[in-house]
């Protein structure tokens, strides 16, 4: 198949197409390089069944794919916030083209969406039939509304227009190729703890998230791709861990000296958050497999290896 991935230059992006390529796929690989960058796709260059765009996907593109997973979208709060109004754009005039080009070529069509659609979630753990509870004008909106907008378009796509969508709402993802300015907690954490400087926590540390290692979630992704269920799907991993405690298992890992600083926390900030993986598990027959200790370990051997050539 020729399967088109927005936002291939990416974190997940990258890990999605070093499955991808080796299964025999052509890939176009469609990046602007805001976040992304080509040393995550290098080892492709040159290679027959892959091809580089740089585009930017608020802007129109005619292509011809099978398949396309639309990945393209700033994802740590410090990016999405550095230019808001853009991050809408990348997220409804984005969305909308990419949706337009799968009507056309009759591309099945997947959407990486996010549990921040559920906000600051009064349910725990959260369902997929949950509503959410998203602050419309914070700072945090330009991403949450964005990403809702942008799953009201591909519904609207399958309804009006037949395009074979596929929704994931995507949990906290962390693993190697992370920036190592990304700003999200694990790669702060373990940058911090590597360098030897004050662990960062924001509040009191009593917030949770749970951690998906990334080759669990690109997993999720490629058989949600090729079910036959739109979703939305929640594809995360359900272990619930504080912030705090997270900081604790990289001082562990990493640096037992390590010193923790309390910082303040940021607004619209969510409480907790998991996933619940029913839907995954009966749909897709998924669940992740790596431990947070096991992920943890990967990807500070990555930054180690990243942060040494740096220095
Ligand atoms: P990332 O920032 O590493 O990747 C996003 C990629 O999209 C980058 O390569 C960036 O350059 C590109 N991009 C951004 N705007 C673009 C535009 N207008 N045109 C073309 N390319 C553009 O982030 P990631 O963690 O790999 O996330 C990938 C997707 O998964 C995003 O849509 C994100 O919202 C979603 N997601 C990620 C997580 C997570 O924890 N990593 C959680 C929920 C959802
Ligand atoms: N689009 C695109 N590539 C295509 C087909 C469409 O970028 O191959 C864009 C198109 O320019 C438009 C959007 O997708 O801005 C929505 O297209 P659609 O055909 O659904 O709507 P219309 O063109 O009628 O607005
Ligand atoms: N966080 C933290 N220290 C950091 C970066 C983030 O304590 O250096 C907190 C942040 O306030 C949030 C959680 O960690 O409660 C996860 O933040 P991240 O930006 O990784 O993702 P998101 O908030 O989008 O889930």
């Amino acid at each position: 198949m020729r399967i088109l991935v927005t936002g291939g230059a990416g974190f997940i992006g990258s890990h999605l197409i070093d499955r991808l390529i080796p299964q025999g796929h052509e890939v176009i690989c469609l990046d602007n390089f805001y976040t992304g960058t080509k040393r995550n796709i290098f080892k492709w260059m040159g290679h027959p069944n892959f091809e580089l765009i740089r585009h930017d996907i608020t802007e129109p593109i005619r292509l011809e794919v099978d398949q396309i997973y639309h990945l393209a979208c700033p994802a740590s709060p410090v990016h999405y916030q550095y230019n808001p109004v853009k991050t809408v754009k990348t997220n409804v005039m984005g969305t909308l083209n990419m949706l337009g080009l799968a009507k056309r070529v009759k591309a099945r069509f997947l959407l990486a969406s996010t549990s921040e659609v559920y906000g600051d979630p009064e349910v725990h753990p959260q369902t997929e039939d949950y509503r959410g509870n998203v602050n419309p004008i914070g700072l945090r909106s330009c991403y949450d509304e964005g990403k809702r907008i942008a799953e009201t378009l591909a519904f609207d796509y399958y309804r009006q227009n037949k395009v074979e969508i596929r929704v994931a709402r995507i949990f906290n993802t962390y693993g190697p190729r992370m920036l190592e300015n990304d700003g999200r907690v694990v790669s702060n954490l373990v940058v911090q703890a590597l360098r030897g400087i004050p662990l960062t926590v924001y509040g009191e540390g009593t917030q949770t998230r749970s951690f998906c290692y990334v080759s669990d979630l690109v997993e999720g992704l490629m058989r949600l791709m090729n079910c036959e269920f739109t979703g939305p799907i929640n594809l995360g991993n359900p272990d619930e861990y504080t912030i705090l405690e997270l900081a604790q298992a990289v001082q562990k890992l990493v640096n037992t000296d390590a010193e923790i600083k309390f910082e303040p926390l940021p607004s619209d900030d969510p409480r907790r958050r998991r996933p619940d993986i029913t839907r995954a598990k009966t749909w897709l027959n998924w669940e992740p497999t790596i431990p947070l200790q096991e992920g943890l370990k990967l990807t500070v051997e990555d930054f180690r290896d990243r942060i040494k050539s740096d220095t």
